[in-house]
């Protein structure tokens, strides 16, 4: 029995292939497996439990045929969709996780993350995640129409890609000594995460620990699995 992790999907009605390559890997992709874990940026956008966009309520509907067959599934959430909340889970039978969380491996402690709080050198994208994961900011925001939601939402997508564009790639990769204290403080000393986009297996030592970052791909030109089961884990690309 395997446990299958993913992230960084970036779902987006734009990229259609993407959708059919997840919808795909839902369906029979996870036919062996025992978990799944979407460690954050399922969606590119998420405005609220309560869109009906189609390709949404599609991949709902696939998480759902999967919960209901008894394959447990968990959403942790990312920094684009950061908004879903109760409804989706009841909506999919996801549980929702929170960043970090701790889970047993096969004997092996992992810290789950979906990353974007170990960016803490991006100070101007931490003090937009303080904000947008503040729950009285997320309240006003949801009592908005949904129509107003959709734009706000395209709006702060554009001023993110905008603010990326001048910023090197060293700010928005994690920092390592975040990585570390995040370690240090669970004393835990394997870790996964995604929302970098650059998949690798990062091995250093910590206080005379073997420790080890693993970092989930997005699946903007492929996909991107990490499989976990008694003989270890494997970072596996999905060719479309
Ligand atoms: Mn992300």
């Amino acid at each position: 029995m395997t446990t299958l992790f993913i992230s960084d999907l970036h779902l987006d009605p734009a990229r259609p292939d993407i959708t059919t390559q997840a919808l795909e890997f839902l369906e029979t992709g996870t036919r062996d497996a025992e978990a799944l874990y979407i460690l954050g940026d399922l969606f590119e956008a998420w405005v609220g439990d309560d869109d009906p966009e189609p390709e949404k309520r599609r991949v709902i509907a696939a998480l759902r045929r999967l919960t209901d067959g008894g394959l447990p599934c968990f959403f942790m959430h990312g920094n684009r969709d950061f908004l879903v909340g109760e409804g989706f889970a009841a909506d999919s039978g996801c549980k929702l996780l929170t960043d970090p969380t701790i889970v047993q491996m096969y004997g092996t402690p992992v810290i789950l993350m979906h990353g974007d709080t170990l960016c803490t050198d991006d100070h101007e994208y931490q003090a937009f995640r303080a904000m947008v994961r503040n729950p009285d900011w997320q309240r006003g925001m949801l009592a908005r129409p949904l129509a107003e939601r959709v734009a706000l939402a395209q709006q702060m997508r554009e001023a993110s890609s905008a603010s990326m564009a001048g910023k090197s790639m060293e700010i928005m990769d994690v920092n390592q000594a975040a990585v570390e204290a995040t370690m240090r403080e669970h004393g835990v000393y394997t870790m996964l995460h995604g929302h970098t986009h650059r998949p690798a297996v990062h091995r250093f030592e910590l206080d005379g620990h073997e420790a080890v970052r693993i970092v989930l791909g997005d699946w903007y030109t492929q996909g991107s699995v990490l499989s976990w089961d008694e003989d270890g884990y494997v970072l596996r690309t999905l060719e479309r």
